[in-house]
């Protein structure tokens, strides 16, 4: 299989070089120049296997220059019992008859992240020998939060590789921060910046373009790559799991083969949605793919006007990791719904940079309402879903997950359909125990509490166990309590790779 550039058709690479770069040269990103097909037999194959061969069989069609024993070793160095607290790695939760949760987020950082940060470090250390590189990968991070802690555990001990996260000393939860500050591993390193997020990534993305620097470490043997959402290593084996929910539910006896499940998908950089595009094109029987977005509601209007406008405020929602204006994945489902316009995709991101604003044609935005709904809901939405369907059916779901549970509810009034369907749960309803336990229990069950307390009061009141690497936090030794100017980052990076 080879991969092209969203803009620019000529280009032709294999997996491992569009793994190790992340990013096309011409800005564009990297999208495989075919989808392979998954017929029903096999289907009935992968769903007797456990998770981790599932992923080899969905991976190798893609990743075709890795070996299966590469792709095995692989998958089961990141979807193991030490790694994830359920054997079945992302088990479904049967709500009422014909409406699942598809559970991401028993894996050591509690949020979905973790289902591609686990395994892109072993893509990535095989893609840099793959392609004839010696150097040793720097993973270089700036992160709002949920990122930085998934990438951490990812790359941590994980041979030829170094990670560096910086994360803005004001900018992440007490929670968020404890995870990181407590991290373990031999090749690992974090520091605060005295700033915001923007200052922490324009840092970072300063190191990265920074010629000379790349040249010292260069001599040094190293070479910077980065972990972000538009790698096609994180997003090659988010498809997985959609294939992986079909196949529990053909073997719970939910539906039969060949019967179409809808998927609704809590989206912010159009990555994890973008995934069960792919698992539909490669012949997965799913029907509507509903994207829920909180009031940074961008991917909403599109998809309902065609028309693609950030010129609006920024919102801080409830559900944090989706607040975004700018999801940096529909680049590629614009190139596959435009028959691979490059140019048409390059013309529109062009726009999108210069204007903030671009509008796709009729023909595309009808073929875009064609496969996905869009639909949003606000914080109070969202805490009164947490609350009902708790209320109704004793589950506990975090903020994110909850915008998804109440757009589908959106949808099925709006449309009537009673196509079953799986709700995407991204987080462990821990990771935001203040807002849940509000929605849950009322305002006055927060008063008093920190963070800690938070978490075991939450586990009273839902009667849940809280997860091991949360409940674990407050015993954790502190590791990395160093703050960092913006301008002492370069500093940072040199120190830990102790340079000449
Ligand atoms: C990152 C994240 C999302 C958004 O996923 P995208 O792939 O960026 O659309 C949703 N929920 C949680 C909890 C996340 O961490």
């Amino acid at each position: 299989m080879e991969y092209t550039s969203t803009r620019d058709n000529n280009l032709s690479v294999s997996a491992a070089y569009a793994i190790k770069t992340g990013l096309a040269p011409d800005g564009g990103l990297f999208v495989p120049k075919s989808f392979p097909r998954v017929f029903g037999e096999e289907l009935l194959e992968l769903a007797q296997l456990p998770y981790a061969e599932r992923a080899v069989k969905i991976l190798e069609k893609f990743l075709t220059d890795f070996s299966e024993a590469e792709l095995s070793d692989c998958a089961y160095s990141a979807y193991n019992k030490e790694k994830f607290e359920t054997d079945e790695i992302a088990p479904l939760y049967k709500l009422t008859n014909g409406v699942y949760f598809l559970e991401l987020w028993h894996g050591p950082t509690c949020a979905f992240k973790d289902m591609a940060l686990q395994i892109l470090p072993h893509f990535l250390k095989k893609s840099v020998v793959k392609t004839g590189e010696t150097k040793e990968v720097v993973i270089l991070v700036a992160t709002s939060g949920d990122t930085g802690k998934a990438a951490l555990e990812g790359f941590k001990d994980v041979n030829g590789t170094r990670i560096i996260v910086f994360y803005p000393e004001k900018g992440v939860s007490d929670i968020q921060k404890r995870q990181m500050i407590t991290q373990e591993g031999n090749n690992v390193d974090v520091a605060a910046v005295n700033g915001n997020f923007d200052d922490a990534q324009s840092g970072v993305k300063k190191i990265f373009g920074d010629k000379e620097y790349a040249q010292i470490l260069e001599r040094n043997n190293f070479m910077l790559s980065s972990a972000n959402s538009i790698n096609w290593g994180r997003l090659v084996p988010q498809i997985v799991y959609y294939f992986s929910a079909y196949c529990n539910l053909l073997k719970c006896e939910e539906i039969q083969l060949g019967e179409p499940v809808n998927f609704v998908v809590p989206t912010g950089n159009f990555g994890n949605i973008l995934a069960a595009y792919y698992a539909k094109e490669m012949g997965l029987p799913i029907g509507k793919l509903i994207c829920a977005s909180n009031e940074n509601n961008v991917l909403t209007d599109f998809i309902r006007t065609g028309v693609y406008d950030k010129n609006r405020p920024f919102k801080t929602t409830g559900s944090p990791s989706m607040d975004i204006l700018i999801s940096s994945n529909l680049e590629r489902l614009l190139y596959h719904v435009t028959g691979c316009d490059d140019a048409q995709v390059a013309d529109w991101m062009k726009k999108l940079a210069e204007t903030g604003r671009y509008e796709v044609s009729e023909a595309v935005k009808a073929k875009i309402q064609e496969l996905f709904y869009g639909g949003f809901c606000d914080d109070d939405a969202t805490e009164k879903t947490i609350a009902e369907t708790n209320r109704e059916h004793g589950y506990v779901m975090d903020t994110h997950t909850a915008v998804a549970k109440c757009v589908y509810d959106q949808y099925c009034e709006e449309t009537g359909d009673t196509t079953k369907s799986v709700i995407v749960s991204t987080a462990s309803p821990f990771k935001f125990s203040n807002r849940v336990l509000e929605a849950i229990a009322g305002q006055e069950a927060l008063e008093g509490l920190d963070e800690f307390k938070m978490l075991e009061a939450l586990a009273e009141k839902a009667d849940l166990t809280i997860p091991t690497p949360l409940a674990g936090l407050k015993s954790k030794a502190v590791i990395f309590s160093a703050t960092c100017e913006k301008t002492e980052m370069y500093e940072v990076v040199s120190h830990m790779l102790n340079l000449l």
